[in-house]
C-alpha cells in the first residue's frame, strides 16, 4: 500500500479528493497547507502528491519548489489542482515548479483516479525495483564473503600450525584439521570440550585469565601453553596467539587464532638454561659429593620429577643423593631401595650403566614392564605408587674412571624422555665430570701448595734435585744452614756448590761444608722419587762440637782428675787446697768453654783503664809466685787510652796468659807485662823466657783443648782451654790475639783490643764485633 498526499486550504475539497480516490485502496493523508504539506513528507514515504495551487501563505507552487529542493522528496511526482489558474502561463509555471501533470476542476473523478493509479505503480515498480537491486546486492556480497571465507580457509589448512576462529565470545566456530589431527578429535567434539580438556592442567587457570581479558577488551591474546598430544599423550609447549577481527564501530566481529608448536625450540633454550646454572652450581663447590647433591636438586623439577644420584664406592654403587618434587615421596624412595635393593646383575637402570659405562633411555614405562621388574606385590604397589613413566640414566665419568649414575625419572608431569632429553642428562654428566676433575685438580694443587708452605716453614734444610742433579728446589731452611741463596743454587748442580753432597743417595749421612770460612757439618739424607731425590739436612755443627768436646773431656779430663781424686783416695779426710783450685777451675774452663760455644755468654763492653787493669793484674800475680820468677812491668806511656771491652773478661785473658807465662817457665825467670797504645786500639804483652813455642804450634795452641806434646812442656799439666777460651773472649769484643817467639828465648803474647771511644762509650762497630 502507498500513501497519496492530498494537499488542500479547504476540507470540502479535501474530502472531496479523498472520495474519488478511496476506490485506489490506497493510504491518503490529508494537508491542509503548504507548510502542513512538507511536514507530512518529513514522515510519510509518499508516491504521489496532489497540491492545490492557491492556498494563502504558501501557495502550490513555492510548495512544489520547496519539495523539489528537498533530497528525499525531490522524485516524487506532483500534480497540481487548481479551478481558477487555467491560462497557459500559469500551467507552464506549474510544470517548471515541477509537475508531472495539471488537472482542472471540475474534473473527471475517473481520470484523476487512473492518473494517480499510475503513479502508484510506478511508485511501487521503483520500489520493488530498488529492493531487488539491494537483494541482488546482498547476495553478491554473500558470495564474495563466502568466496574469501573459503579462501582463508583453504589457506589456514594449507599451514604447518593450528589455525581457529571464534565468534565474538570465544565459541570456535572453525579449527583447521591440522589441529583437530594433533588432538585427534572431530570440530564438534572440541567446540564441545573446549581446550579446557587439552590443555595441561597447570596452565589452564593462565590460558582462562588472558582469554577472559581478551574477549572482554579485544585486545589480542597471546600465552605459551602445553597442550596434549593425542598420539602419545605427551604435553607439548605450544605459543598461542588470537587476534580480534572488529567492524567499524569497534565491535569484535571474529578472532582468529593460531597455536604455534615451540616445544623443541622451549626446550632447547630451557637445557640451555638449565646446563649454565648447572654450570654456576657445579662451579660453586669443590666438594664432591656436596655438588652431586646441589646437580640432583637442580634437576628437579626442571629436567626431572625424581633425581637421583649413585656414586661408586668399592666397586659397588651407593645412593648419594635423592630429589623428588613431592618431598613425602623422597622417604618413599629410599624406603624402596631398602627393601628392595638393585641386583648389581641388574637388567636395567643405574647397575647396568655401571657395568656397561653407557647411558639407558627408558621412554616409556607401561604397567606390564612394571609388573615384570617388580618381585612381589608389595613391591609393585611402592613403584606404582611414586608413579614411574619414563627414565634415563647416565654415567658420570672423570679422569676416564666411572664415578657414579646420576637417574633421571618422569612420574607426575607424564613427560617422556625422548634422544634429546638423554643428550641434555649426557651433557650435565659430562659438565658434572669436569667440575668434579677441576675440584681434584684444584684439591691437588691446594695439598702442593700447603706442603710447599710447609717446607718453607720447617727449620731444615730441604731441597729437590732432578735426575741430573740439578737443583729444582732450595727452602728458606736451606738457605739459612748453607747460606747459599735459593737464586745461586735452584738451576744448577748442587755439587757444583757443595762439593762432596752428591755422595749421598738415600739414607742418612754427616757431610762438612765450609760457610764464612769456617766449617759447619749436615746431616743430610736423601729419598729417591721418580723425577729425582729429595734431601733434607740439618746442621749439626754445634752437636758435633759437643761430641767433640765430649770425647776429649773424657781424655783431658780423665787424666787431669786423676791426680785430685788420687789425693781423694789417698787421704780420704783432707783434700788437698791446691788440687781443689784446680779442679774448680777446670770445672770453670768448661763451663765457659761451653757458654762460649753456645753462644750464651753476655759481654758487657765498657770503656776500662788499661793501665790500671795492667797494674793489678801484675799485683795479683806476685801473691803467688813459685821461687825463681819475677814479674815485672814495663815502663807505661801516659797516653795510652782505655778500652772497650768487659773488664772482667779481658782481666781473666790477662790471668790466663800471665799464668802460662808462669808455668811455662819451669827454670824460673823474667816475666814481663806491657801495655802501649797502637793506631786505635791498646796493645797488652806478656813476655817469658820460658819454654818456647815451635812457630808450626802458634797457631794451634788457640784451638780448643789443643796441648804441645808433653816432651815440650816438661810433663806441665793443663786442660788446654785457657787460650781457648782467651781468643774467644778477645775476638767478642773486636781484638785479637796471636804469639811471637821473645827475641831471646821463650815467647811473647800479644792481646789487641779496640781502644774506647770519645765518651767512653763503644762505637757501633765495635758492638757489632762483639756479637759475633
Ligand atoms: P794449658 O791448660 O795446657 O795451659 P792453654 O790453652 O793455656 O792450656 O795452653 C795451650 C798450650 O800452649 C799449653 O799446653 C802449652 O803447651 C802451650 N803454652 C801456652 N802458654 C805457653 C807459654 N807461655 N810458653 C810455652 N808454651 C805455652
Amino acid at each position: 500500500m502507498a500513501n497519496v498526499l492530498l494537499v488542500d486550504d479547504r476540507p470540502e475539497n479535501l474530502l472531496a479528493l479523498e472520495a474519488i480516490l478511496e476506490p485506489l485502496g490506497q493510504t491518503l493523508v490529508c494537508a491542509h497547507s503548504g507548510e502542513d504539506a512538507l511536514r507530512q513528507l518529513l514522515r510519510h514515504d509518499v508516491a504521489v502528491i496532489l497540491l492545490d495551487v492557491q492556498m494563502p501563505e504558501l501557495d502550490g507552487f513555492e510548495t512544489a519548489q520547496l519539495i523539489k529542493q528537498r533530497e528525499r522528496t525531490r522524485h516524487v511526482p506532483i500534480i497540481f489542482v487548481t479551478a481558477i489558474s487555467k491560462d497557459e502561463e500559469q500551467v507552464f509555471r506549474g510544470y517548471s515548479a515541477g509537475a508531472v501533470d495539471y488537472v482542472f476542476k471540475p474534473f473527471n473523478p475517473e481520470v484523476l483516479r487512473s492518473k494517480v493509479s499510475v503513479f502508484i505503480e510506478l511508485h511501487e515498480k521503483n520500489k520493488q525495483l530498488r529492493e531487488q537491486a539491494e537483494q541482488l546486492k546482498e547476495q553478491e556480497l554473500a558470495e564474495l564473503r563466502r568466496e574469501s571465507e573459503e579462501r582463508y580457509r583453504f589457506l589456514a589448512e594449507a599451514q604447518p600450525d593450528q589455525i581457529w576462529t571464534a565468534l565474538p565470545k570465544g565459541e570456535l566456530d572453525y579449527v583447521n584439521q591440522r589441529a583437530l589431527d594433533y588432538f585427534a578429535t572431530s570440530f564438534p567434539e572440541l567446540v564441545e570440550a573446549g581446550w579446557t580438556q587439552v590443555v595441561h592442567p597447570e596452565d589452564l587457570g593462565r590460558m582462562l585469565d588472558r582469554w577472559q581479558i581478551a574477549l572482554a577488551t579485544g585486545e589480542s591474546y597471546e600465552n605459551e601453553l602445553r597442550f596434549r598430544r593425542a598420539s602419545d599423550g605427551a604435553y607439548r609447549w605450544h605459543l598461542t596467539r588470537a587476534i580480534a577481527m572488529t567492524d567499524k564501530n569497534g565491535a569484535v566481529v571474529k578472532w582468529f587464532g593460531s597455536n604455534i608448536d615451540i616445544h623443541d625450540q622451549k626446550r632447547a633454550e630451557e637445557a640451555q638454561r638449565f646446563l649454565v646454572e648447572a654450570g654456576a652450581v657445579l662451579a660453586a663447590s669443590l666438594n664432591y659429593h656436596s655438588t652431586l647433591a646441589a646437580v640432583a636438586r637442580l634437576a628437579v623439577p626442571r629436567i626431572a620429577d625424581w633425581a637421583r644420584v649413585d656414586v661408586v664406592e668399592d666397586g659397588a654403587l651407593r645412593t648419594l643423593a635423592v630429589e623428588h618434587v613431592d618431598p613425602k615421596k623422597i622417604e618413599l624412595a629410599f624406603e624402596l631401595a631398602r627393601r628392595y635393593p638393585e641386583s648389581p646383575e641388574a637388567e636395567q637402570g643405574p647397575p647396568l650403566v655401571l657395568r656397561t659405562g653407557k647411558s639407558e633411555l627408558a621412554t616409556e614405562i607401561g604397567e606390564e614392564r612394571l609388573a615384570e621388574l617388580a618381585q612381589d606385590d608389595f613391591h609393585l604397589g611402592l613403584v606404582r605408587e611414586l608413579g614411574v613413566q619414563s627414565y634415563m640414566c647416565v654415567p658420570l665419568v672423570a679422569h676416564g674412571e666411572m664415578l657414579g649414575v646420576i637417574s633421571l625419572v618422569s612420574a607426575e608431569s607424564g613427560r617422556r624422555y625422548g634422544p634429546e632429553d638423554l643428550a641434555l642428562a649426557e651433557e650435565l654428566a659430562r659438565r658434572v665430570g669436569t667440575a668434579v676433575e677441576n675440584a681434584q685438580l684444584y684439591r691437588e694443587v691446594e695439598e702442593r701448595a700447603q706442603a710447599a708452605r710447609v717446607l718453607e716453614t720447617v727449620g731444615d734444610g730441604v731441597f729437590v734435585a732432578d735426575t741430573n742433579g740439578v737443583v729444582r728446589l732450595w727452602n728458606r731452611g736451606a738457605e739459612a744452614i748453607s747460606g747459599i741463596s735459593r737464586d745461586d743454587i735452584v738451576g744448577h748442580r748442587f755439587d757444583e756448590l757443595l762439593p762432596g753432597w752428591e755422595r749421598v743417595s738415600t739414607g742418612a749421612e754427616t757431610m762438612p761444608f765450609e760457610r764464612d770460612g769456617r766449617e759447619r757439618w749436615v746431616s743430610i739424607s736423601g729419598v729417591e722419587f721418580d723425577d729425582g731425590v729429595v734431601y733434607a739436612f740439618q746442621d749439626i755443627t754445634e752437636e758435633r762440637a759437643l761430641e767433640q768436646i765430649r770425647q776429649d773431656l773424657v781424655a783431658t779430663v780423665s787424666h787431669e782428675l786423676r791426680t785430685p781424686l788420687a789425693a781423694i783416695y789417698g787421704s780420704a779426710m783432707t783434700l788437698n787446697r791446691d788440687d781443689l783450685e784446680l779442679l774448680t777451675g777446670i770445672v770453670n774452663d768448661l763451663l765457659l768453654a761451653s757458654q762460649l760455644d753456645a753462644g750464651r755468654l753476655d759481654v758487657r763492653i765498657e770503656s776500662c783503664d788499661a793501665r790500671a787493669l795492667t797494674e793489678s793484674v801484675a799485683e795479683a800475680a806476685r801473691t803467688h809466685l813459685p821461687g825463681g820468677i819475677r814479674v815485672a812491668l814495663d815502663p807505661m806511656d801516659d797516653g795510652v787510652p782505655p778500652v772497650a771491652a768487659d773488664e772482667a773478661q779481658l782481666r781473666q785473658v790477662l790471668d790466663n796468659l800471665l799464668e802460662n807465662a808462669i808455668k811455662y817457665s819451669p827454670a824460673g825467670g823474667d816475666v814481663r807485662l806491657g801495655v802501649e797504645a797502637a793506631d786505635g786500639t791498646v796493645r797488652f804483652s806478656v813476655a817469658d823466657a820460658g819454654l818456647g813455642i815451635p812457630a808450626s804450634e802458634r797457631d794451634r795452641i788457640f784451638e780448643k783443648f789443643y796441648r804441645l806434646d808433653p816432651d815440650m812442656t816438661g810433663g806441665i799439666g793443663g786442660t788446654g782451654l785457657g787460650l781457648y777460651i782467651a781468643r774467644e773472649l778477645v775476638r767478642r769484643v773486636g781484638g785479637r790475639i796471636w804469639v811471637e817467639p821473645n827475641d831471646y828465648e821463650g815467647s811473647i803474647f800479644y792481646v789487641e783490643i779496640p781502644a774506647a771511644g770519645d765518651n767512653g762509650m763503644t762505637h757501633m762497630g765495635q758492638k757489632a764485633a762483639a756479637r759475633r
